[in-house]
């Protein structure tokens, strides 16, 4: 999947829901190249502001876009942990 295919994915995954993508366009771009240099060396879409282990069933929380609700930083924050998405 290349970049575009990953952001329309990701603006779809917005629609109806109470967050969005960050309206910064240049942090957005960073965050996206970051997801793509992990398919680029894990093949996997994985969030680029974690660790992986390299172990698919401990990383599988780690695919983007992941459960962010459960995150801390979103209840306090109201951004995923790396502020892709944002809370509207
Ligand atoms: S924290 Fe944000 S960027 Fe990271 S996997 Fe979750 S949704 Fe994607």
């Amino acid at each position: 999947m290349n970049k575009e295919e990953f952001r329309r994915i990701c603006a779809q995954y917005c629609e109806g829901g109470d967050f969005a993508l960050n309206p910064d366009a240049a942090f957005l771009e960073d965050v996206l190249d970051g997801v793509m240099q992990k398919q680029a060396e894990t093949g996997l879409r994985y969030c680029p502001c974690r660790l992986t282990t390299g172990d698919f069933e401990k990383d599988i929380d780690l695919l983007c876009p992941c459960f962010f609700r459960a995150q801390e930083k979103w209840k306090t924050k109201g951004e995923c942990w790396c502020s892709l998405f944002v809370k509207k």
